[in-house]
């Protein structure tokens, strides 16, 4: 099932998720929600903060569903290593139409769960370190506009007011 994704300002998508504790039916769906949402958009990252649910899982699939070997699916995820860094353009589905450029580490190494609560550790470099980052930020209730600074970011934020006030957002 589809599930309407959270947009920046809604205070849900602005707060931290707890570890999941039960790998039952709910979350199994609950995931399948999440991936089907993510290819629907589409996109190449979704956490379930940003579906409203404060559970700390996400899915990210370079391929958006063309490979379905790229698809992967972490629950409890934390770093185990990053290094380097690169800077290139990131958005949201969170904040259609935004894009800015982000500093993410070059390297990322997560560790987690799969979805049937065995241990996975997975590394990613460029797009895919990237893209760890990102979602693993949205279960602390990091949004990439919130690790811009200055007039960039005053810039986006005052267009997002601007699209809530005339009902668009
Ligand atoms: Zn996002």
């Amino acid at each position: 099932m589809i599930r309407p994704i959270l947009r920046y300002g809604e205070r849900q998508l602005h707060e931290t998720a707890a570890d999941v504790t039960a790998f039952d039916d709910p979350l199994q769906r609950l995931i399948d929600d999440m991936i089907e949402t993510m290819y629907a958009a589409p996109g190449i990252g979704l956490a379930a903060t940003q579906l409203g649910v404060r559970q700390r899982i996400f899915v990210i699939d370079l391929s958006v569903g063309r490979n379905i070997n790229d698809l992967i699916v972490m629950v409890n995820p934390t770093f185990v290593d990053r290094d380097g860094t690169q800077i290139e353009e990131e958005g949201c589905l969170s904040a259609p139409g935004f894009n800015a450029t982000v500093v993410r580490p070059k390297r990322a190494v997560v560790k987690g769960l799969n979805r049937h609560g065995e241990e996975q550790t997975v590394e990613g470099t460029d797009l895919l370190a990237r893209a760890f980052q990102h979602e693993m930020d949205h279960l602390d209730g990091v949004v990439f506009i919130d690790r811009l600074r200055g007039i960039k970011r005053d810039m986006i934020v005052r267009k997002i007011q601007k699209l809530k006030k005339s009902g668009k957002w």
